[in-house]
């Protein structure tokens, strides 16, 4: 009989077959009970902080000196966390006031904080919501006196299996020993499968029982990329071949870092470009060889602090990414704040469906101080290399015009006050909204370029909540009606000479990428990471061969369809 295959979600690329390690760590039990000195419970927080403190200054430099520093920023990140007043007043006053234990009080402060960010279903505050857990159980293992496993000490090839890792976990894995890890949550977009790609360990999370499936001794066989497991495999050799092709295919995929962009058939006018959320994420998109930013998500930088970021904070921050760029062009989108974004120091007003309400340019035209603060910034960085700026959620041609005026004011003003904006600013537009879809070509009349948002594009033409598992199965970037929304971008575009990238997710995606080239996208901003492959992808197809897809995907009825059409073409 053949071995059972534990399918979780693939989250690192990469295949692996080596000895189990069961990371099972002793529980940190919370004592309820009241405390009866709270000066020893004081005593025993401030040795526990001191404790945390010591352990991240630690594991900083060492993942600046393993990772590079944008990694290393994530301890920084939790530095500042920990030293947050309202952590660590939220603590002692529980403990003053309340009687509490501090493991009760940690508990208490740091859960609330995380059941915050969780509420939020953007990708960003998920991550924080994983930090802020992260240093929690630090600050209560520490306080409680619970060993932290060494997971840096490891010094045989090992497969680590656990119900999560943490970050700071992550960050001390040595991948010349640590050859894989497996655990019962998570999923692509967790901190530690993005640590995991950077590290190229393979990582297959969200298997929900693979913990409790392994015993000491077991050996693992994993594949990363389809998120596949085999617990002590019958037939050893067929996952031993994977794991050759798995390294070819690897360095078939180095030679295309710094190769063009060129398709089979010598078309060179795609641009590969990647999504960053701020300066320090440059580094990356060059690493991969991205020729362009097509989309700055700029509301990090709000979101980064505790209050409105000045003009000079903003202009210091585009300025930075512009001169890294060394004239390869950006794309930086003004601010895509509300929904399910919010800000520690504004209080947005209570809305039923946040997700149709105010949010993103609609919030900012509303608040032209804040607005204006944001393009004066813009501007100004304009003056030192190619800049577009981009307003997300543009439904109607009023609303782009007037957002454009703005901007085209706040120019004139900088003028009047003797400062320089640059020549070849543009000024474009997200797609993020079937109104604005179905009229792209009374929007191209306007606007200088567009970026195709499928992200949200997508949960608004299906009425499909982008993070919702239960409509999840509605959620169709291969849908027709997708198809012929992009083909109304981008056509509508072309017709009066502009041009159109696209920065969702899709943009990225193997199968897309022949549809999104037959439909003739200009340019595809992805994960930096996700590039080399893209362009890969291109070498091997035909203008032709995507063109005469497109044409018979947009008669298809059904995703399937499409997605086998395309299965066809890539092979
Ligand atoms: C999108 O909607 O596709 C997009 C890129 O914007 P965000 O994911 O930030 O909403
Ligand atoms: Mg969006």
């Amino acid at each position: 009989m053949a071995n059972k295959i534990y399918k979780g979600i693939g989250s690192s690329d990469g295949v692996s077959i080596a000895k189990v390690f069961i990371l099972k760590e002793d529980k940190i039990v919370i004592d309820d009970s009241k405390a009866k000195d709270p000066k020893a419970e004081i005593t025993k927080y401030e040795s526990a902080m001191a404790k945390t403190k010591e352990d991240l200054v630690k594991l900083k430099a060492t993942t600046l000196e393993k990772l590079g520093a944008e990694k290393a920023e994530i301890f920084e990140a939790h530095l500042s966390i920990l030293e947050d007043p309202a952590i660590g007043e939220g603590i002692l006053e529980l403990i003053n006031k309340s009687e509490y234990t501090v493991s009760k009080a940690i508990n208490e402060v740091t859960g609330n904080f995380v059941a915050m960010f969780e509420a939020m279903d953007d990708e960003y505050f998920k991550e924080r919501a994983a930090d802020v857990k992260d240093i929690s159980a630090r600050l209560l293992k520490h306080a409680l006196g619970v060993r932290i496993i060494d997971l840096a000490a490891i010094n045989e090839e090992v497969i680590i299996v656990a119900e999560d890792l943490t970050p700071s976990q992550t960050a001390q894995l040595n991948p010349k020993m640590v050859k894989g890890f497996a655990c019962n949550v998570g999923g692509r977009t967790s901190h530690a499968a993005i640590m995991a790609r950077s590290l190229e360990i393979p990582a297959v999370l969200g298997l929900k029982d693979i913990l409790s499936s392994v015993k000491d001794n077991d050996i693992i066989a994993m594949d990363g990329s389809t998120g596949e497991i085999e617990i002590n495999p019958k037939d050893k050799k067929v996952w031993e071949k994977k794991v050759e092709s798995f390294k070819a295919s690897q360095e078939e995929l180095k030679k295309f870092i710094n190769a063009p962009t060129v398709t089979k058939d010598g078309f060179k006018d795609f641009i590969l470009g990647a999504n960053i959320g701020s300066p320090n994420d440059v580094e990356n998109v060059l690493a991969y060889g991205g020729e362009a930013i097509g989309l700055f998500r700029s509301e990090f930088l709000y979101m980064d602090n505790s209050n409105w970021p000045t003009e000079e904070e903003q202009f210091t921050s585009y300025k930075k990414v512009v001169d890294l760029m060394k004239g390869k062009p950006t794309v930086i989108r003004t601010l895509d704040i509300g929904g399910d974004k919010k800000l520690s120091y504004f209080q947005f007003p209570h809305e039923d469906n946040p997700f149709l309400g105010y949010r993103a340019i609609r919030f900012t035209m509303d608040k032209k101080d804040i607005f204006r603060t944001q393009i004066r910034a813009l501007l100004r960085a304009s003056a030192f290399g190619p800049l577009g700026i981009m307003f997300p959620m543009i439904a109607t041609v009023d609303e782009f015009k007037a957002a454009k005026e703005f901007t085209l004011e706040c120019k004139k003003e900088l003028e009047k006050e003797g400062i320089k904006v640059g020549k070849d600013l543009e000024i474009g537009m997200m797609i993020e909204i079937p109104a604005a879809a179905v009229i792209a070509d009374k929007f191209a009349k306007y606007a200088d370029f567009f970026s195709v948002g499928t992200n949200d594009l997508i949960q608004y033409t299906m009425a499909a909540d982008r993070m919702s598992e239960k409509v999840s199965y509605l959620y169709q970037p291969y849908s027709p009606s997708i198809l012929h929304l992009l083909k109304l971008t981008i056509d509508g575009a072309h017709k009066h000479g502009k041009w159109v990238g696209m920065c969702g997710e899709m943009a990225g995606e193997p199968h897309a990428i022949p549809l999104l080239m037959g439909l003739g996208l200009d340019e595809f901003s992805m994960s930096a990471t996700s590039v080399p492959r893209a362009r890969s992808i291109m070498s091997k197809l035909t203008i032709k061969e995507t063109q005469e897809l497109v044409a018979k995907a947009l008669e298809c009825e059904t995703t399937e369809e499409v997605l086998n059409l395309v299965k066809k073409v890539i092979k």
